[in-house]
């Protein structure tokens, strides 16, 4: 058995390497979506896509990393993985599948070790229309931002107080659903949905339009981590609210598909969801849409590193020990580097691919 790590990289410049050298034999093609924005170490960032198969192929399914930045780590191993599986790929060529495989769709925050771009936007709040109409309200945010966002970090005692009593008058729900749902008007919170369409929400829209509209069936794995138990892989359906829609993806992935709207979820009912752009930009293909969520560090955790990543961006003053401080533990709250978590995430991405794969080949 080859070692895992080859898969899992230690940074956006090494996976991005790694998944266009594993790609360039076996793609039919390769496309390269930059962004304006500069990587961590100067490097230059975009989205890759690889499509693998026949470009006219019936059925197509893609597979995203890095909608979330630092998530990538993790999504990039999925795909890494998947492009050194060769009966899996074989599997695919004999179900009439063609793969897309779309390369850190938020390249900034996996080089910058983010969750959210360059402009602090979360991509998965930011695909709304930005036409006007008003956006979605979210005021349970406005009244904890300024505890999320301390002058002070490490948090002091009095801020930490401040929150567990703002918990106990709201509740853990009403509060973890005002701070992760979306939110459009505080640019420097948390799971911020953006005033615009983001560069890389662009390109996103562009990749699905140029390789996925073709498709009359479309299949859609996109892979996330910080919900969950650890090392568990949560398949969120990832659909509008359509319960044909769902049943789909159960019959796919298994009844334990949960499903945010109806409140079966780790995750709330988020508003701007990325998977919603396969509606505008592919209104031919019949989607089933599905979010692999590998699960880390306990929420509170998880909360807590994405705070201090945002404090940190607000203070680029912080000293250098803060720094690295900070951006490990935001690591640490979206990848777990032990092999044991790497072999469950790689063992479910797989079985998912196959679910996917003969879902999409019983359809007609
Ligand atoms: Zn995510």
């Amino acid at each position: 058995m080859h070692a895992l790590t080859r898969y899992f990289s230690d940074s956006y410049a090494q996976a991005r390497e790694r998944f266009l050298a594993a790609a360039e034999p076996l793609a039919a093609h390769i496309q390269s979506y930059p962004i304006e924005a500069k990587g961590s170490q100067g490097e230059a960032l975009a989205t890759d896509v690889a499509l693998i198969g026949d470009a006219g192929a019936q059925r197509v399914l893609i597979m995203t990393s890095a909608t979330h930045g630092v998530e990538g780590f993790c999504g990039s191993g999925c795909q890494l993985s998947l492009l050194d599986d060769a009966p899996m790929l074989e599997r695919a060529r004999q179900a009439g599948v063609a793969l897309l495989l779309v390369h850190a769709v938020n390249p900034y925050g996996f080089s910058w070790v983010s969750r959210t771009d360059e402009g602090n936007v979360d991509l998965n709040r930011n695909a709304q229309p930005f036409d006007g109409r008003p956006l979605p309200a979210n005021p349970g945010y406005g009244d904890i931002h300024g505890l999320l966002l301390p002058q002070e970090w490490p948090p002091t005692e009095h801020n930490r107080q401040a929150i567990a009593r703002h918990i106990e008058q709201h509740g853990l729900a009403a509060t973890t659903q005002a701070v992760s749902r979306g939110q459009y008007t505080h640019p420097d919170g948390l799971f911020y949905g953006g005033d615009r369409s983001a560069p890389s929400l662009q390109n996103l829209r562009a990749i699905l339009q140029t390789h996925a509209s073709r498709h009359a069936r479309i299949g859609w794995i996109d892979v996330h981590t910080g919900l969950g138990p650890r090392g568990h892989g949560e398949k969120i359906y990832a659909g509008r609210r359509d319960d044909s829609e769902v049943a789909r993806a159960r019959q796919w992935w298994g009844s334990d598909v949960a499903v945010p709207y109806q409140g079966s979820s780790a995750s709330v009912d988020i508003t701007g969801h990325l998977a919603g752009l396969v509606y505008e930009a592919c209104p031919k293909s019949e989607p089933t849409l599905m979010a692999l969520e590998f699960g880390t560090l306990p929420w509170e955790e998880v909360v807590l590193a994405l705070r201090g990543r945002n404090w940190l961006r607000a203070h680029p003053e912080a000293g250098d020990a803060l720094t690295r401080e900070i951006l490990q533990s935001t690591l640490d709250a979206f990848y777990c580097g032990q092999a044991d978590w790497q072999g469950m995430v790689l063992g479910q991405s797989r079985v998912a691919v196959l679910q996917a794969l003969c879902g999409l080949q019983a359809s007609r």
